[in-house]
C-alpha cells in the first residue's frame, strides 16, 4: 500500500482473511462454548468479559469504552476503534451492532455441544449471531493488518436483543445518531443480506363488561366475550397481506362461567408491517376500537416493539456498494426482506443506511439445527473488510 486512502488489492485482502480461517473457527467454537442466554445476567457478564478480552487479542484495545448497566438484563458495552491509518481526508464513522445473547437457556450445551463438521459449525448461537461478531472482528483486524484506510468503528455489544433490547435500545439509538452507516452482522437469510425488515407490534386489547346472571337478568349486564369477539373480527379485517401487513390475535382469555355474562376478556395481538404508513394505519385501527355495548369498555396497551425497517435509498445504495465488492471478490451477495426484526430496525427508523444480515451464512436461527458455514465466515468477513475500505474511500 503506497497511499493509505487507495483501496487495497481485493485479492490480497481476500487472501489475508482466508489465512485467518482456522483462527475464526477456533474463536467461534470458544465463543459459542460460553452460554449467554438473555435471561441469565451472570452468564451474560461472563460472556461479555470473554468477548472484550478476545476482541483485545484480535483487534487490539479500543480507543474508547463505555459500559451501560443493563440492570435486570445484560450490560451493553460501546467500544470505539478509531482508525489510525493516514488518509487524505476526514474518515467517516460506521456503527456496528452485535448482540452477544442467545435464545438458548443455560445447560443447552450439555445436550448440544459446539461441533465442527466439515464446513459446518453447529451449536447454540453460532448462527444467531456469534459467527457474525467473529467475522466482523477479523475483517477489522485484516484491514488494520494491511494498513488500509478504514472508517472509525463504533461497536455496540448488547445482551438483550433476543428479548426486544429493552435496556440497550437507547444506547443503540445514541450510537447510531452520532452518524454514519450501520452494519449489523446478524445471520443472513438463505445467504442474503436483509435490506428490509418488518416492524413488529405487540398489543393487548382488554374488554371490561358487567357480570350478571346470564339467565335471570341478562339486560343488566354487558358481555366482555361479545366485545372481544367483535374486536378480533375488526383486527383480523385490518390485515392487508398484499401490503405485507399481518394481524394475528393469537391468544384470547375470557370469562369465568357459562352462566355469567363475562366481566373481562383479553386478546393478545401480533402485528407485522412493512411500512411506516401501515404501522400508522394499524395505530389508527387500534385507537378507533369502541365497545359495542354502552355498559362495556375497551383498553388497548402495548406498542411497537421494533419499528419497521424500510429499504430506504441510503440502505439500497450501501447494499449496492457491498454487492459490487462481493461480485469483484467472486461472491454473490443477494438481498431480501424478512418478517423478523432486529436492532437494525432501530437504526433504520432513525434514517440511517443499514446493512443487516451481513453475518453468518448457514441456517436455523432459534432452531436446534442452527449452523454456520466455515467458508461463509471467510467469504462474508472478506466482504465486510472490503466494504470497510470502500467506506473509507468514499469518505
Ligand atoms: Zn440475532
Amino acid at each position: 500500500m503506497t497511499a493509505a486512502d487507495a483501496r487495497p488489492d481485493l485479492r490480497e485482502l481476500g487472501d489475508h482473511v482466508a489465512g485467518r480461517r482456522d483462527r475464526m473457527v477456533a474463536d467461534l467454537v470458544a465463543y459459542a462454548g460460553l452460554e449467554t442466554p438473555s435471561d441469565d445476567v451472570g452468564l451474560l457478564a461472563t460472556g461479555l468479559t470473554w468477548v472484550e478480552s478476545w476482541l483485545g487479542d484480535v483487534v487490539g484495545a479500543p480507543t474508547a469504552r463505555a459500559v451501560h448497566d443493563g440492570g435486570a438484563h445484560g450490560d451493553t458495552v460501546s467500544l470505539e476503534y478509531e482508525a489510525t491509518a493516514a488518509s487524505s481526508g476526514p474518515l467517516p464513522w460506521v456503527t456496528v451492532l452485535c448482540h452477544y445473547d442467545t435464545v438458548w437457556s443455560a445447560g443447552t450445551l450439555e445436550g448440544w455441544p459446539v461441533v465442527v463438521d466439515g464446513d459446518r459449525v453447529t451449536g447454540p448461537g453460532v448462527f444467531d449471531m456469534k459467527a457474525g461478531l467473529v467475522q466482523f472482528a477479523h475483517a477489522l483486524a485484516a484491514v488494520d493488518a494491511l494498513g488500509a484506510a478504514r472508517p472509525h468503528v463504533r461497536l455496540v455489544l448488547n445482551g438483550d436483543e433476543e428479548i426486544g433490547s429493552p435496556s440497550s435500545r437507547g444506547v443503540i439509538e445514541d450510537a447510531v445518531r452520532r452518524g454514519g452507516p450501520v452494519l449489523v452482522p446478524e445471520s443472513a437469510a438463505g445467504g442474503a443480506v436483509k435490506t428490509a425488515r418488518k416492524g413488529v407490534g405487540l398489543f393487548e386489547v382488554e374488554a371490561f363488561g358487567v357480570e350478571v346472571h346470564a339467565g335471570l337478568d341478562p339486560r343488566a349486564g354487558a358481555s366482555a366475550v361479545d366485545e372481544i369477539a367483535r374486536v378480533v373480527l375488526q383486527l383480523h379485517a385490518a390485515a392487508d397481506l398484499d401490503a405485507g401487513t399481518s394481524v394475528n390475535v393469537g391468544v384470547v382469555h375470557a370469562g369465568t362461567r357459562s352462566n355469567v355474562r363475562a366481566g373481562h376478556a383479553r386478546a393478545s395481538v401480533d402485528v407485522r408491517v412493512t411500512s411506516a404508513a401501515e404501522s400508522a394505519r394499524i395505530d389508527g385501527v387500534l385507537a378507533g376500537l369502541r365497545a359495542h355495548d354502552p355498559l362495556a369498555r375497551l383498553a388497548v396497551s402495548g406498542g411497537w416493539n421494533r419499528p419497521v425497517m424500510e429499504r430506504s435509498e441510503a440502505t439500497a445504495s450501501l447494499y449496492r456498494t457491498a454487492a459490487s465488492l462481493a461480485h469483484e471478490l467472486g461472491h454473490e451477495l443477494p438481498e431480501t426482506s424478512v418478517g423478523g426484526a432486529s436492532d437494525g430496525n432501530f437504526a433504520a427508523a432513525l434514517g440511517h443506511a443499514v446493512l443487516d444480515g451481513i453475518g453468518a451464512v448457514g441456517d436455523g436461527a432459534h432452531a436446534r439445527h442452527e449452523w454456520a458455514s466455515v467458508s461463509g465466515m471467510v467469504e462474508r468477513s472478506t466482504v465486510v473488510a472490503a466494504l470497510l475500505t470502500e467506506l473509507a474511500r468514499q469518505g
